[in-house]
């Protein structure tokens, strides 16, 4: 699907629902993350990273060059790194056993905050959006187009040791300020820039309400955790999301 000239929009597998990610293709060589079974045949040259989560960069290895946030390359390269960053141990290999050609690879080279990266007459703002992983980063294309990575204005998800609520917070307020003609999460449909600013309201909203309910549970002397305030019901393997409920729910008592 084209977004603009030269912009294509590639739905990763039910609308890029995890454990697929949609992407965005530059032109024929730069890609936006990694996350559609179609990266494969695509063969880009560059793939930039939103950030580590496996589902983002599943395709690293069809690559010749990976960029990503210099906070996030090292989970990026290597798997201990990456294994520590979810704190689950091995288990965390149930994650990875779904991508036939994941490899932790080497990260050439690293961007920042309000870089501009130039790519075949298309521009790419970087705009790092810490909370969901230490180094996320949004990317505006020509001014125009936002991709949205993990900040998928469904669910919002901090249950790993280099997440940070109120970073996340900070972060849906800066892509506030944007105001583009398409956004793109990484996670479910294109939304148009009418949308997005309504859209990311209730995402926050969602955070706070959160934080609410999280505290008047500690008030009444109750453990927060299963009773529904992230995940409805815990998806299969229930201890599993029960480990990243606790890690979220910890990351709130951290905010001040
Ligand atoms: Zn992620």
């Amino acid at each position: 699907m084209e977004l603009s000239d030269g912009v294509f929009l590639i739905y990763g597998r039910n609308h890029g629902r995890y454990p697929y990610a949609n992407c965005v293709l530059v032109e024929k060589d730069l890609l936006i993350d990694g996350g559609a079974e179609e990266v494969w045949n695509l063969r880009p040259e560059i793939i930039l990273n939103s950030h580590w989560h496996e589902d983002h960069i599943a395709m690293n290895n069809v690559a010749k060059h990976v960029f990503s946030h210099e906070l996030d390359a090292k989970a990026i390269e290597s798997y201990e790194e990456f294994k520590r960053r979810y704190g689950l141990g091995e288990k965390v290999d149930l994650f990875l056993s779904i991508y036939p050609n994941l490899g932790f690879r080497k990260v050439n080279a690293t961007f920042e905050n309000g870089e501009t990266l130039f790519f075949e007459g298309k521009e790419l703002e970087v705009i790092h959006t810490p909370g969901h992983s230490a180094g996320h980063c949004c990317f505006l294309i020509n001014g125009e187009i936002l991709y949205l990575g993990d900040i998928d204005l469904q669910f919002p998800w901090y249950g790993c040791l280099d997440s940070d609520v109120e970073e996340f917070l900070n972060s849906i307020k800066l892509l506030k300020k944007i105001s583009p003609k398409i956004a793109v999460p990484a996670h479910g449909e294109v939304v148009s820039g009418e949308d997005l600013e309504i859209k990311l309201e209730s995402y926050e909203n969602k955070v706070l309400e959160r934080d609410r309910k999280i505290r008047e549970l500690i008030a009444l002397g109750e453990d927060p955790v299963g009773k529904g305030v992230i995940y409805r019901r815990f998806p299969e393997p229930k201890e599993i999301y029960e480990f990243f409920e606790r890690v979220m729910v910890e990351k709130h008592l951290e905010m001040r």
